[in-house]
C-alpha cells in the first residue's frame, strides 16, 4: 500500500502544468483530486515518476451559464457540482448524479475532470455526461480542441486525450425537457455502481455495462419508434459486454440494466410531466418540520445515509436544526 517513489511538482497555472508535462513526457501524470490515481499508485498499478499537482489551478474550478450550455471547469469538485444552484436548475441529472459519487470526503476531493479523464466505466459522471452529449475541451502543445464525449472513451481507462493534454472544461448542452433520471445499484451507499443508468430526453447511458460508459442505442431507437418504457427497457443489455466478476455475474448485470432502465424511463417521464426542479421546495413537507421551522425548534438528526441527513427521533441520535437536516435544500 506504499507507492513507488516519485517527484512532486505543483502547477500554479494551466500553462505551467502543460510546460511540466511537456518537460517530463509520459513519465509524468496529472493529479487532480487523487481519489483514483493515488489508490492505483498504492497498489502499484501505476508508477509515474513525476506527479504534477493541479489542485492550485483555482481558475479551472467554475460552473458558468453560457446560454445554450453550462461550462464546468475540469477542476470543479463533485461537491460543488452537487450543490450548484445553476446545475440544480438547468442540469439536475448531473447535480443529482454527483451527489451519488462515493461519500462526502470523496466528493470534496474528487473532480469532474479527473472522473472523465480516468475513464472508469464504473464511474457515474462519465455515463451521465454521455447521456447529456457533453463536449470536452482539452489544451495541449498545439492549442485547444473540442472532443465530443461519444468519441472520447476508447476502452477501459483509455481515452483520446494525449498524454501531454490537459482537460480544461466540460460543456454540457441544456436539455430540451425536464425528464431526467439517474439510477444506481450498489452494494453500499458509497460504492461504485454494479450497474447504473442515466436518462435524459430519450437518451440513455449505462454505467459499468462494458469497457467504457455506453449509450443504450437499442433502447433509444425503441423509444424513438414509440415503445413504452417497459418495452424499450427490454433492449437495455443489447450491445453491452458487462463483466462477470466477484460482485455480479454478467447475466445479473444484464438483468439489472433492464430493471434500472425501466425505472429511469418511467421516472424521467413523470418528471417531464411535473417539471419539478431538483432544488424546488417540497410541496408536502412533514407537518413537524413546518411547525419546527415556524418556532425554531431543534429536531433530532439520525446521521448520514447516501450523503443525505435524515431526521428522526430516538436514542443515541444527535440533535440539529431543520437546516442541518438538509431538508430545506431537497
Ligand atoms: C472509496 C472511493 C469510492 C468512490 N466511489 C465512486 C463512485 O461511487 N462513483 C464514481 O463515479 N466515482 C467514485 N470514486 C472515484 C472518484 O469520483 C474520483 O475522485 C474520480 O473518479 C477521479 O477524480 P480525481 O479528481 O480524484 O482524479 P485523480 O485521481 O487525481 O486523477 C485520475 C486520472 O485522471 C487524470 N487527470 C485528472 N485530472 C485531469 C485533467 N484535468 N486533465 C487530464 N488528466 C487528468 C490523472 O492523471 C489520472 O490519470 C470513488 C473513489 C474512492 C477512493
Amino acid at each position: 500500500m506504499i507507492p513507488s517513489s516519485f517527484t512532486y511538482k505543483r502547477a500554479g497555472s494551466a500553462e505551467e502544468a502543460l510546460d511540466l508535462i511537456a518537460e517530463h513526457g509520459e513519465d509524468a501524470k496529472f493529479l487532480a483530486g487523487g481519489h483514483s490515481l493515488l489508490p492505483l499508485m498504492k497498489l502499484r498499478l501505476a508508477a509515474p515518476e513525476v506527479i504534477i499537482d493541479l489542485s492550485g489551478l483555482a481558475d479551472l474550478s467554475y460552473i458558468a451559464d453560457q446560454g445554450s450550455h453550462v461550462a464546468i471547469g475540469a477542476l470543479t469538485r463533485h461537491h460543488d457540482v452537487e450543490h450548484s444552484e445553476l446545475l440544480g436548475r438547468q442540469l439536475p441529472l448531473l447535480a443529482h448524479a454527483a451527489s451519488r459519487v462515493g461519500d462526502p470526503q470523496i466528493r470534496h476531493r474528487g473532480t469532474i475532470g479527473g472522473s472523465v479523464a480516468h475513464a472508469d466505466p464504473a464511474s457515474d459522471l462519465p455515463a451521465v455526461l454521455l447521456a447529456l452529449d457533453a463536449i470536452l475541451v482539452a489544451r495541449g502543445p498545439g492549442g485547444e480542441r473540442e472532443i465530443e464525449i461519444g468519441d472520447f472513451f476508447q476502452g477501459l481507462f483509455e481515452t483520446t486525450l494525449e498524454p501531454d493534454e490537459l482537460l480544461t472544461e466540460i460543456r454540457v448542452p441544456k436539455p430540451a425537457s425536464a425528464g431526467w433520471s439517474f439510477q444506481k445499484f450498489a452494494q453500499r451507499g458509497l460504492d461504485w455502481a454494479i450497474v447504473g443508468c442515466a436518462a435524459q430526453d430519450g437518451k440513455v447511458a449505462l454505467v459499468n455495462m462494458g469497457g467504457t460508459p455506453l449509450r443504450a442505442t437499442a433502447v433509444e431507437s425503441a423509444l424513438a419508434g414509440g415503445a413504452s418504457p417497459a418495452e424499450a427497457a427490454a433492449h437495455a443489455a443489447a450491445g453491452t459486454s458487462a463483466a462477470d466478476d466477484i460482485r455480479a455475474t454478467r447475466a445479473y448485470r444484464e438483468h439489472l440494466a433492464r430493471v434500472l432502465v425501466a425505472r429511469a424511463l418511467t421516472e424521467a417521464n413523470s418528471r417531464s410531466l411535473s417539471r419539478t426542479p431538483r432544488h424546488a421546495t417540497p410541496t408536502h413537507p412533514p407537518p413537524l418540520f413546518m411547525i419546527a421551522a415556524r418556532f425554531g425548534w431543534y429536531l433530532p438528526v439520525s446521521g448520514h445515509h447516501h450523503g443525505v441527513r435524515r431526521c428522526g427521533a430516538g436514542r443515541g441520535r444527535r440533535w440539529g436544526t431543520m437546516e442541518a437536516c438538509g431538508y430545506a435544500a431537497r
